[in-house]
């Protein structure tokens, strides 16, 4: 264990202009806990990818006029917003038990700094449904206004789901459970939202930005935990195996394509609206964002979380 790091420059995956982005980092880069300890977080996010920020983005990052007015743009950005706030709240709460049964320090210490992440960042979701003009006093009935129902049908279950492991005091199956299970399904979003808001709302993709700098860590430290568990413990493959076919069953039984389409459609209707502002800009090398369809975007992000999916599962050694 390491216990001082030499404080020369943050580290290129922690670095506001040169991490990689989410799906990319989290696919190919490789980091443990005994990297990404206390030290490694005080040093390269609290100093390095946070350094400046306010409210989880840069001070200058315009909040243009037309996502302040009432529209589809505005709505779709405030139900995303409250609906993720609310999974980064439960997300935090969830991983307090992985700070309570982690089997070392690092790894403790790697947790308590993960719950702090996610406490940030269903607090900068939150901030920005103020900052688009939501009073804060209104914030949290709003959120349930706009989120209720899919937090109760998609993110109540999973809570549910992962209720037992949590109370079995189960390490390495709630580890399963949130590298997995909720935030390797949830990322590809995370990075769809980034593009998406890059020029309608540059504030709020520099928000998702600096989530996902956090996810590279929270995907690949959590992966190489579950590698080495199974290294260390072949004999555990099968049960983990079966968490994961539970948990995938799960996903199948909650409306989340519902409400991605949702979403979609309103971020579709409010495209069209402006589509001048978005010009050429390019979602995806190559494809310009006003080119693209609900449906397409859709079937993208799916298509990431597959594709990611079966990268970490391949490297954790769960295939
Ligand atoms: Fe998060
Ligand atoms: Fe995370």
């Amino acid at each position: 264990m390491a216990l001082t790091t030499t404080r020369d420059e943050t580290p290129p995956e922690a670095d506001w202009d040169r991490a990689p982005g989410l799906l990319d980092g989290a696919m190919n880069l490789e980091l443990t806990p005994a990297q990404c300890n206390l030290e490694y977080w005080l040093t390269a996010v609290a100093q390095g990818t946070l350094a400046g920020l306010v409210g989880g983005h840069t001070p200058g990052a315009a909040i243009p006029a037309h996502m302040l007015a009432d529209g589809p743009l505005r709505t779709a950005l405030i139900s995303e917003l409250a609906f993720r706030s609310v999974a980064e709240e439960k997300a935090t709460r969830a991983i307090s038990s992985l700070v309570d049964t982690a089997p070392d320090l690092d790894t403790m210490e790697f947790y308590a700094t993960q719950l702090i992440d996610e406490a940030r960042h269903a607090r900068v979701f939150r901030g920005h449904i103020v900052e688009l003009g939501v009073p804060e006093a209104d914030l949290l009935a709003t959120i349930d206004r706009v989120a209720g129902l899919d937090i109760e049908r998609v993110l109540v279950p999973l809570e549910e789901f992962s209720a037992p492991v949590r109370e079995e005091g189960d390490f390495i199956g709630g580890v399963i459970i949130l590298t997995v299970l909720v935030e390797g399904v949830l990322a590809p979003a995370a990075e769809l939202s980034e593009r998406k808001w890059k020029v309608l709302d540059p504030a709020a993709s520099e928000i998702e930005k600096g989530a996902g700098i956090d996810e590279i860590r929270h995907l690949t430290v959590g992966s190489s935990i579950v590698r080495q568990h199974l290294l260390d413990h072949p004999e555990d493959k099968p049960r983990l195996a079966e968490l994961i076919g539970l948990g995938q069953q799960m996903w199948g039984s909650v409306p989340v394509l519902d409400m991605l389409a949702r979403r979609e459609a309103l971020f579709q209707q409010g495209l069209e609206a402006h589509a001048d502002v978005v010009g050429d800009y390019e979602i995806w090398p190559g494809r310009r964002l006003v080119d693209t369809t609900a449906q397409e975007r859709m079937e993208q992000g799916l298509s990431w979380s597959m594709q990611m999916q079966q990268t970490r599962m391949a490297y954790m050694g769960l295939t």
